[in-house]
């Protein structure tokens, strides 16, 4: 799969080339002047059916409940249910059609998982902190107790997040990071840290191998993304969006 960029009422998707083949939609979405507090669910239904009805390819159906959780950098993973509120929750597991999840993002790692044979997805917030404690592999590791998912079958989708190029932190968190791989030669340079390749290499190493990178950094890109550090501690976020389908 391929990420790619499409504008659409002046306001930027990504997208991948061949989300047809599954039963799932997925989209990282990036809205100009738009933060958590004030989205509208009726304007992010609209966009999203607007899109998908004018490629002719599915019918979106609208969402029951949007569902959003309170992201503060843990490692705590919760299974969607009827519950509304998702409090201290950096991973939600989705196994309905009727819900919609977003998470919010402006640097950290975006990862998205679905295993196609239980037809069931997750969307995982790794920043360091979520990195240093594998949330991804953690989040792999509740869909398979708690759904029989066979990492081999999952797909996952690592989205925009700061690259090797702009994330330098301490030595200190560097170390912490790479001590969560086995092989880590290849994800740091001197104090810069590759985050989106660290979460790709812990997943490898617990048997996800269908993984795609995005390669656009946060930063870098700052056109087309929200960043927290280039932008100095911005409140605005873009979005990694799931729904099953
Ligand atoms: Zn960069």
């Amino acid at each position: 799969m391929i990420f790619f960029v499409r504008h659409l009422q002046k306001k930027k998707l990504i997208l991948l080339t061949d989300f047809t083949n599954l039963c799932y939609i997925f989209n990282m979405f990036y809205f100009e002047d738009f933060n958590g507090t004030k989205i509208l669910k009726s304007d992010f239904i609209q966009d999203v059916t607007a899109y998908f009805t004018t490629r002719g390819e599915v019918c979106f159906p609208v969402s029951e409940r949007i569902i959003t959780p309170v992201q503060t950098h843990s490692d705590h993973i919760e299974v969607v249910d009827l519950k509304t509120e998702y409090p201290e929750t950096d991973g939600l597991i989705l196994t309905n059609s009727n819900d919609t999840i977003y998470l919010k993002f402006a640097d950290c790692t975006p990862l998205i998982f679905y295993d196609p044979v239980n037809k069931i997805g997750a969307v995982s917030h790794a920043g360091w902190r979520g990195t240093a404690a594998k949330i991804g592999v953690k989040t792999v590791e509740k869909m398979r107790v708690n759904f029989g998912t066979n990492p081999n079958n999952i797909i996952t989708l690592i989205g925009p997040a700061i690259g090797l190029c702009c994330y330098e932190v301490s030595e200190e968190v560097r170390d912490k990071l790479l001590s969560t791989v086995q092989n880590s030669t290849d994800l740091y340079k001197e104090r810069n840290v590759d985050l989106k390749k660290i979460n790709a290499r812990q997943l490898e190493e617990n048997g996800v191998n269908k993984i795609d990178i995005c390669p656009y950094c946060t930063s870098c890109c700052n056109d087309l993304f929200y960043s927290y550090r280039k932008e100095n501690g911005t409140q605005n976020r873009h979005f990694a969006v799931l729904q099953l389908h």
